[in-house]
């Protein structure tokens, strides 16, 4: 087996282990874990990435948020490069809520082409979840702010690869008619 396959699989059953005892908002309290996976599901089978830094990130994008995980133990794991662009994804806990959602739309522009994939595949299956199995108890015009301020990230990172794009854009037109 490859080397890239190994830090996959690797990247996979941290994930899996650091999430174990979380659930996702909808009303079935879904595993956590199905949402990293569904991520780099997005990022290897719409957009065709392949590159292991791109999908080992995107399989670790919410430890650092949501978890007790280490930046030095991601790197000491799966590298510097892994590392360092789940950093970038990952929101700084310690501000205000609203804060942390101006800074998302104010940092992407600015992120590794690694972390823009890794965001506008978030985005897409954030959208998608909150179509197919939203949060408990949001209301629509809860679930409308949410979808304007993801497209309002996803605007900058317009251009990093158009086929996600044009999903997100799709998925975006949907919810927005629906909701
Ligand atoms: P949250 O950040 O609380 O929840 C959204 C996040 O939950 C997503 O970004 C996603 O993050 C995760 N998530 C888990 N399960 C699901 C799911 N099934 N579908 C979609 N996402 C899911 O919400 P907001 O982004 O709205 O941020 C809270 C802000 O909203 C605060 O500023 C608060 O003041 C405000 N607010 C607004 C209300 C309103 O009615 N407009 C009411 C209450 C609060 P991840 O990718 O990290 O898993
Ligand atoms: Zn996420």
């Amino acid at each position: 087996m490859s080397t890239d396959h190994r830090l996959l699989i690797r990247a996979a059953a941290f994930a899996a282990e650091r999430h174990r005892h979380q659930r996702r908002l909808d009303q079935a309290a879904s595993p956590y874990i199905n949402h990293p996976i569904a991520l780099a599901d997005v990022l290897a089978n719409e957009g065709g990435v392949d590159d292991t830094v791109v999908l080992c990130a995107a399989l670790l994008h919410d430890t650092i948020e949501d978890t007790d995980t280490r930046a030095d133990e991601l790197e000491a794991m799966f590298g510097a490069r892994i590392a360092a662009v789940v950093l970038e994804v990952s929101d700084d806990k310690a501000l205000p809520k609203a804060e942390r959602k101006r800074l998302q739309i104010e940092h992407a522009a600015h992120a590794s082409r690694e972390a823009q994939l890794v965001k506008l595949a978030d985005k897409i299956c954030n959208l998608c979840d909150l179509l197919a199995a939203p949060p408990r108890g949001w209301s629509r015009q809860r679930k409308q702010e949410y979808f304007d301020w993801s497209a309002r990230v996803i605007d900058g990172v317009r251009g990093v690869h158009p086929r996600l794009e044009a999903l997100f854009d799709s998925v975006y037109a949907r919810a927005v008619e629906l909701v």
